[in-house]
This record gives structure tokens, sequence and C-alpha cells, in this order.
């Protein structure tokens, strides 16, 4: 969750967080009651899944918060992001593992950590990738034989297809590479190196082979 000037810095929003995108009958319901309260002009479904109530004046801002039912959050340091993840197999007809459960799992799990620089990570259920995972500091995609696992993508200015480091996986495989692939950068990335230029000067053996598997 965040509050942000938006580009006229005369205005702010809010992001309140979901579970990756999915939301309630109520929670929209408590966002539209909100929203008509504040008159906020825009609400916008980010590339994040989130959703940003747009262009009211700082002033509003806690009350807003409140009104939501939610705390005000202090600035996290760097680290994850966002986690998103597709409908996958209990959604979607062409999934083929759980990416909504896997989601969970990791933004459970790595949500907190603290890392060199911002970590956007996606999940996507087959191998057609509606999540983006080639292009996600960490993604993971599923087959019918399991998961597999990419790191080091980047989808901005200087985009970067992601690593393939491991295929195959069950759900606690693929959590535990990218728990060894986090911890790996963590200890050998320059401060706000995001994973793409970090993994642009590692050689891609020496990364593998530091995992340990
Ligand atoms: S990645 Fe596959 S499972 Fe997920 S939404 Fe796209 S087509 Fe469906």
């Amino acid at each position: 969750m965040s509050s942000e000037p938006t580009a006229n810095h005369k205005t702010y929003a809010i992001i309140p967080d979901t579970q990756m995108g999915m939301v309630s009958i109520d929670s929209l319901e408590k966002i539209s009651r909100v929203a008509r309260k504040h008159n906020i002009p825009l609400i916008k479904i980010t590339s994040a899944q989130r959703l940003a109530f747009c262009g009211f004046h700082q002033d509003s801002s806690e009350k807003i918060w409140q009104d939501m039912g939610l705390d005000t959050v202090p600035k996290k340091p760097a680290g994850v992001h966002y986690v998103q993840a597709c409908p996958g197999i209990k959604w979607c007809k062409y999934g083929c593992q759980d990416s909504l459960a896997l989601g969970a799992r990791i933004k459970d799990t790595f949500m907190d950590i603290s890392l060199p620089a911002k970590t956007k990570i996606g999940v996507s259920g087959c191998s057609m990738n509606c999540c983006e995972s080639y292009v996600r500091d960490v993604g993971v995609f599923g087959k019918k034989t399991g998961w597999t696992v990419i790191f080091g993508g980047n989808g901005g200015g200087l985009p970067r297809i992601g690593d393939i480091i491991a295929e195959g996986l069950t759900d606690d495989q693929a959590l535990e590479h990218i728990e060894r692939c986090l911890g790996y950068y963590k200890e050998n990335a320059r401060k706000r190196e995001r994973t793409a230029r970090f993994m642009e000067r590692t050689p891609l053996e020496t990364f593998k082979e530091s995992l340990g598997f």
C-alpha cells in the first residue's frame, strides 16, 4: 500500500493492495462508498493488479485510509514491490498449475524482506505467461510437468528476458529456488541494482552453482 503524489504534484494517489488483483463484492462496495464520499475523480486498475485512487489533495489522505479501514503504512525499504498472478488452473482453461495459490505463498514468504532494489514477481499458470514472467525480476510459470523459475527479467526502459533457473518444480521447490535466488542477489548486488543489471554482470553458471541445487 502506498500514498504518492501524482504527475501534476498537486494531487495524490492512494494505492491499496489487493490479493493479486482479487477483490470481493464487499471490498468493491466499500471502495465505491469511499470514492463517492471523497469525490475521487479516478480509480485506476494498475499494471500491478492494484487499485489506485487518484486526484485528491494530500489533506484527505489520512481520512481516506481510515474510511477504507486501513492503516497508513510507513514507506517500506526496497524489496518486493508486488506479486502478480493470473487466474491459473482453477479459473482458466489453459492453466496447468495453480498460480493464485503459489502467488499467495510467494507473497506471504517474501513480501516483507529487504532487497537491494525494487523487485517485481509474476506468476503465470501456463506457458502463455499472461503475467509476463520472463520480464519480471522473479518469474514463474506452470507446465504440466511443474513450475519453471526465471530470474533477472525486466520490462522497463532497458528490457531484459530473464534466465531460466530451473524447470519441472513442485510448489515447495519453486519457493526454495526463489528464496536462494533472492538470497544470492541480496548478498552480491549493489545498492539499488535491479536483478536484470545484476544478472548481466553475473555468469549464469556461477549464479546457478551458487544456489547449490
Ligand atoms: S498464463 Fe495461462 S493460465 Fe494464466 S491466464 Fe494466461 S492463459 Fe490462463
